[in-house]
């Protein structure tokens, strides 16, 4: 590897061993620890980096339009033909329902649910797959509990790519597995759980080649760090107070500690917000680990109706233990009927989101009762996917759910009679 006209190289987390960027190995060869990508500072001020981060966004043309390669010169500078959809540039929102029901009058929502195919899967997908492409891969292939497949499936699509995806059967919501195939994976409905698919696929990338688009490759993660720099970027870099994440296999938490890392490094914030990473009581092992200051790592059979963070086994762990200790960040647990009660509040104030996003809100609540959240802190939790991604689930919390849950919305049958109508309305109004 020569070294000065490398902007970019992969190094193993674990051991130190140094990779070119085109290297096609998503583990080390030395260790099989998890690989990072190491970027050589930009010949950029941090001045003219935030003036053209914040340029970008305004050229209407294909990848210029991303959200995430507005941001390539700290994701993946050497790309020259990113297949983009394009993707990012999700809205920050504010609602008072949700501000009063977590008791958090500067909370903002960044919802990634507005990605192309409805998650933040995107954002690492997109720069996943322009990887693909670079190394000269034939196939491509992930385990997913939904979104990575929905999105790894559109990705391929676009570029011409054979994708191959692993699902648990019978474990993932409608939206997903349906989108996956439309956009023409060939879809393994494996009969076992997302741990025994990651084993799986991860197997198959090591004897028949296919690459790994799982979030365990670094060049996902890069692109899911924009979810960060393009909030810091909406709030004019002035850093808030708490980032909220749902966390599943911990790429995101991983990722963001890494945006934020590189952020403060490069001079674009000074100060480091804290992350929140939330995960569903029972599919908790991060939580666990971290009330005991991660002195071991936890494995569990997950169950939760969250299933986009039903994991148990989670793949970046070390890297997100990095992050919550660099960011003085907290880990916790929410209950189902918690996400359940947070997603019915934030589906009721017009935004809308899948079950594991509304974790998020429901892990501020909880912070904010417990007084680790100020009340006068600025927020901002992340809603990783769509209301439509797990149709599935909302039809049973409004339609089926005996007792129906306090917030559940029964349709009402009636006769095509007006005076049936008229009836709904006195109820309504009484
Ligand atoms: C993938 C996913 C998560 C979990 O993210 P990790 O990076 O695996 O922790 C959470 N919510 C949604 C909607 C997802 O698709
Ligand atoms: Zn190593």
């Amino acid at each position: 590897m020569s070294g000065s006209a490398r902007r970019s190289w992969q190094r193993c987390a674990a051991c130190g061993h140094e990779m070119d960027e085109l290297a096609r190995e998503t583990r080390c060869p030395a260790c099989s620890g998890l690989l990072e990508i190491v970027h050589a500072a930009p010949a950029t001020s941090t001045g003219q980096l935030k003036q053209q981060f914040a340029a970008a966004s305004v050229t209407a043309q294909g990848a210029a339009a991303s959200g995430v390669w507005r941001f390539q010169e700290i994701v993946l500078p050497t790309a020259t033909a990113p297949v983009s959809w394009p993707e990012g540039n999700t809205p920050l929102l504010e609602r008072a329902l949700v501000q009063q029901w977590a008791a958090c009058p500067r909370l903002a929502l960044k919802h990634e649910g507005m990605n192309p195919t409805g998650s933040f899967k995107d954002r690492g997908m997109t720069v996943g797959v322009t990887q693909a492409v670079r190394v000269g891969a034939t196939a491509v292939a992930c385990a997913s509990t939904g979104n990575t497949s929905a999105s790894l499936a559109a990705y391929a699509a676009q570029a011409g790519l054979p994708a191959l995806v692993f699902v648990p059967s019978g474990g993932i919501a409608m939206g997903k597995l349906a989108q996956s195939l439309a956009y023409g994976a060939r879809t393994l409905l494996v009969r076992g759980d997302f741990d025994d698919c990651l084993r799986l696929v991860e197997q198959a990338h090591r004897e028949l080649g296919v690459y790994l688009l799982n979030s365990i490759n670094p060049f996902r993660l890069e692109g899911q760090k924009t979810i960060v720099l393009e909030l810091l970027l909406q709030l004019g870099w002035e850093s808030p107070d708490w980032i909220a994440v749902p966390a599943g296999n911990l790429g995101n938490t991983a990722a963001f500690g890494k945006a934020l890392r590189e952020a403060r490094a490069l001079g674009l914030i000074s100060r480091v917000p804290r992350i929140a990473s939330v995960q569903a009581a029972g599919a908790a092992p991060f939580a666990t680990a971290f009330a005991e200051d991660f002195a071991t790592r936890h494995r569990v059979r997950a169950e939760t109706v969250a299933t986009a963070i039903k994991i148990g086994d989670p793949a970046s762990w070390d890297r997100a233990v990095r992050a919550i200790r660099e960011t003085n960040g907290v880990v916790l647990a929410v209950s189902d009927a918690e996400i359940l009660e947070a997603k019915a509040v934030i589906d009721a104030s017009g935004v809308g989101c899948e079950p594991a996003s509304a974790a998020s809100v429901a892990g501020v609540r909880k912070l904010v009762a417990a007084g680790t959240i100020g009340p006068d802190e600025r927020v901002v939790a992340v809603l990783t996917g769509h209301v439509l991604k797990d149709p599935g689930m909302l039809l049973r919390y409004h339609q089926e759910m005996d007792p129906p849950p306090a917030r559940a919305n029964r349709p009402v049958e009636i006769e095509a009679d007006l005076r049936d109508v008229a009836r709904v309305l006195d109820l309504r109004t009484r």
